[in-house]
């Protein structure tokens, strides 16, 4: 920064009192840092990210979503991830943010992540690249990207306590890289630290990797946020580091941290630099004068940028197999396709948790082929096949009257007769969460809350109601008591703060109206969110697999639309295991059965088993690809556009057979990351284990072949790739470094890893040259003797392929001392 910004923002910063630079120390709510009125310098608006700028309110207005980040990462295409990065920051800049909480760069370590949608790949280089042209792409819209989470969640078991065990050169080598990436190449602004534990000391503690690392190694001037109420001292965070505590009213700095600065615990100087921090993020987004966001928020969804999310969901779509060159769809030799599966009629487009936004539109696959194929004379028929509610749906906005609710102050008040409510609120969803005390927002929530409805079936017979939240919670109908969740433990809800969620059967006539009551007694707790979400399930059908079936079997194609829902994978909990939901498997193969062709559309955020792969003609997974799924999906089967992702993490063929199998989730408060160096493909390659579908595959709707190769010095190549199949296709060429002088190879140390890519559009019959610039660390390894990166001298091999285990070249290369 200039010298001039930096010396008056010091000057700004010794005009301010101790109790004013604290005060800039920590969130005055969810989303805002604390104003200076006196001296202008105004507040700081921050949003979650990364699937879209959601703002302050986690139910609106509506942001444009994107792809989730794996699918981004497949896309192997980092001129594109920038580009969702402009809009992301156009996007935060209309709610008023100028801090996006996003990207999220912790690595796939084992396939049932909750968070694994959320994050790129298991791969800690194509992590990077991608991580590096998302916060480019933001930062060049002046939104800071606040990069997270800083370091070792890479699952959501025990997440504010595990203490994730490391080891330094794994740290270095793996889970490290990504951020080092951001902060040195695209100059990230800022960095959330993350719940879990490191070694020891809570990530928002470390002085070693906050100070040590982060700055003094790394270079890193911008600012160090705590995860929402990850921050637990009041004296140790700050001194590591820690600049903000997030979110505010604070916990543990303000009149706590004034005491600690007079007893001597803390220097003021650091105090101080924390809030320079602070002041010289807000002259950096050049707002220093702009005064503090005003309560606006809106919501835009141009179709320029629906245009590009469109565009990007399918580039990220991976096709894992293609039978008889079954895709992409001919729709001229078609007449009758069944659209089947229980994601096909609204498709998922986003995973759960912070990462959540309401969407400005949404494509589903089902009205999509139908808008595409009813012009073409070609019939869509549809069975769901089976459902896969993890919770039950809130209720349908005309099944109700809409949720009249009433707030007490004291909580016992909801079951005392007479009692006056403090407030009154009518909401429409019956999905509710309050980030705050809904009657005194400066209170831990305390309150009491009648929530009632009148709930009108559309069909006779045994509805599913259902009940989850954060407080205690009792639930009515009719007058009569039908759920109690009190006492009941928390976890597997609202990120993992609630309580999992209670049904009761009951049974209904079809146009009666039913009264429906909820009781909510929310008493202090260490969380300050609370949340509430009643579901209702109408009576389904027993014979649903047997109807798709009879759909299936009068079709020239069936189009299964499965995978899972942000129920499923969310920030909060971890998946069970990487089974479909529900009968999903078994509708797949009886499905698969009757039909003359299968195309299987897997839609999740990671990997899924796969147990009726055999039986059909086609794969093809598209992770959660933002709001325009069913359009994305379209374009890809009806072959308008190819599907250009590539495997951004290895698929197993089972759980038991991946890396950190015996190591996970962790026991006794801890996670030893004991697989060490060997996460995803480097496992495979390294113990010789055949995956399910490599890293780095997917299959396009034309071939390649490498023709040549030339090494030019040790960090460059040039290949020579010659398109042989019928259409213009994206090659996206691979270089893997592999050892051969394994002289003094640890256990751990891979048999190969990505060191490089480029993407080619070539011609049919055309052969291009694709330049392929390596990493420089890519002959480099870290040495925990001199706490530093070394080369590894000797004979190395480069192999250029298509995926992991699809090697079309090998180039030897010798390395000197020279070559880092
Ligand atoms: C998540 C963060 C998120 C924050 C604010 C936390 O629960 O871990 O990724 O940015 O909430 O919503």
């Amino acid at each position: 920064m200039a010298e001039d910004i930096t010396a008056s923002i010091d000057a700004l910063v010794d005009s301010l009192s101790l109790e004013e630079q604290v005060s800039l120390l920590a969130g005055i709510d969810f989303w805002h840092t604390a104003a200076i009125v006196r001296l202008g310098i105004p507040s700081l608006r921050v949003s979650d990210g990364p699937a879209g700028a959601r703002g302050t309110d986690f139910s609106g207005p509506a942001s444009i979503n994107v792809p989730c980040s794996t699918s981004l990462a497949a896309s192997w295409d980092v001129e594109l991830v920038a580009e969702i990065g402009h809009l992301l920051g156009r996007e935060a800049k209309v709610k008023g943010a100028r801090v996006l909480l996003a990207p999220t760069v912790n690595l796939h370590r084992t396939p049932t992540g909750g968070r694994n949608f959320e994050c790129m790949s298991e791969d800690p280089y194509l992590t990077a690249r991608t991580a590096v042209g998302y916060v480019q792409g933001l930062q060049a819209e002046g939104v800071a990207s606040c990069i997270k989470h800083f370091v070792g969640n890479d699952t959501e078991f025990q997440r504010n306590s595990i203490d994730s065990q490391i080891d330094e050169r794994t740290l270095r080598e793996l889970y490290l890289v990504p951020f080092e990436a951001a902060v040195t190449e695209a100059g990230v602004m800022s960095v959330m630290t993350a719940y879990n534990r490191l070694n020891g000391p809570f990530a928002a503690d470390h002085a070693e990797l906050l100070t040590g690392i982060l700055r003094q190694e790394w270079g890193f001037d911008g600012l160090v946020m705590s995860d929402w109420f990850g921050l637990h001292s009041t004296v140790e965070g700050v001194v590591a580091g820690l600049d903000l505590e997030m979110p505010g009213p604070t916990r543990h700095r303000g009149a706590a941290l004034i005491a600690a600065v007079a007893a001597g615990e803390v220097d003021p100087s650091l105090i101080r630099a924390s809030a320079a921090r602070v002041v010289t993020l807000i002259a950096r987004l050049g707002i220093l004068d702009a005064g503090s966001p005003g309560a606006d928020e809106a919501s835009e969804g141009n179709a320029i940028d629906r245009a590009l999310v469109r565009r990007a969901g399918a580039a990220g779509m991976v096709l894992l197999r293609n039978q008889d060159a079954v895709l992409p769809l001919d729709t001229e030799r078609l007449r009758r396709v069944a659209v089947i599966g229980p994601n096909a009629e609204f498709g998922q487009i986003m995973g759960g948790g912070s990462a959540h936004v309401t969407p400005t539109h949404r494509v589903a696959p089902l009205s999509a082929l139908v808008e595409r194929l009813a012009p073409e004379g070609v019939a869509v028929d549809f069975a769901a096949g089976c459902s896969i509610y993890k919770r039950l749906p809130p209720f349908a906005a005309n099944r109700t009257s809409g949720m009249q609710l009433e707030y007490f102050a004291n909580p016992l008040d909801v079951d005392r007769e007479g009692a006056e409510p403090q407030r009154r609120a009518v909401a429409q969803s019956s999905q509710l969460m309050w980030t705050e005390d809904p009657i005194d927002p400066t209170h831990p929530p305390t309150f009491g809350l009648i929530a009632k409805t009148v709930f009108t079936p559309d069909v006779d017979g045994h509805w599913l109601i259902s009940v989850t939240s954060v407080a205690d919670a009792r639930v009515f109908v009719n007058g009569e008591l039908i759920m109690d969740n009190s006492g009941r433990p928390t976890g597997g809800s609202f990120f993992g703060m609630g309580k999992a969620e209670m049904r009761e059967t009951v049974e209904m006539e079809k146009g009666s109206p039913y009264e429906l009551e909820v009781r909510l007694i929310r008493q202090p707790s260490g969380d300050s969110m609370t949340g509430l979400h009643l579901g209702a399930l109408a009576p389904e059908p027993t014979d649903m697999i047997a109807t798709a079936e009879a759909v299936a079997a009068t079709a020239d194609v069936s189009i299964l639309v499965v995978g899972t829902n942000p129920d499923w994978e969310s920030e909060g909990w971890d998946r069970d295991d990487m089974s479909l939901p529900g009968a999903q498997d078994e509708l797949i193969r009886r499905v698969a059965a009757v039909s003359r062709r299968t195309i299987v559309v897997v839609n999740a955020g990671s990997p899924v088993a796969m147990p009726w792969l055999d039986d059909v003609d086609a794969v093809l997974m598209v992770w959660f690809p933002g709001q325009e799924f069913g359009d994305s999906l379209a374009d890809v089967l009806l072959g308008v556009t190819e599907p250009g992702g590539r495997l951004p993490v290895t698929f197993p063929r089972s759980l038991e057979d991946t890396p950190a199998f015996e190591h996970s989730p962790g026991r006794n408060g801890e996670a030893k990351y004991l697989e060490r160096r060997l996460v995803g493909y480097r496992w495979y390659d390294t113990v010789g284990r055949p995956p399910l579908f490599p890293f780095g595959v997917g299959l396009g709707y034309t071939s390649f072949e490498i023709i040549g190769t030339s090494v030019e010095g040790s960090h460059f190549l040039a290949v020579d790739v010659t398109n042989i199949g019928q259409r213009l296709g994206a090659a996206v060429v691979q270089v893997y470094a592999h050892r051969l002088d394994r002289t003094g190879a640890e256990a751990d140390e891979a048999d190969q890893r990505l060191v490089g890519w480029a993407r080619a559009i070539i011609e049919a019959g055309a052969t291009s040259t694709v330049q392929v610039a390596l990493d420089p660390r890519a002959y480099q390894t870290w040495d925990v003797s001199s706490h530093g990166w070394v080369t590894v001298e000797g004979a190395w091999e480069l192999r250029v392929g298509w995926s992991s285990r699809d090697i079309g070249a090998r180039c030897a290369v010798d390395i000197g001392p020279a070559a880092s």
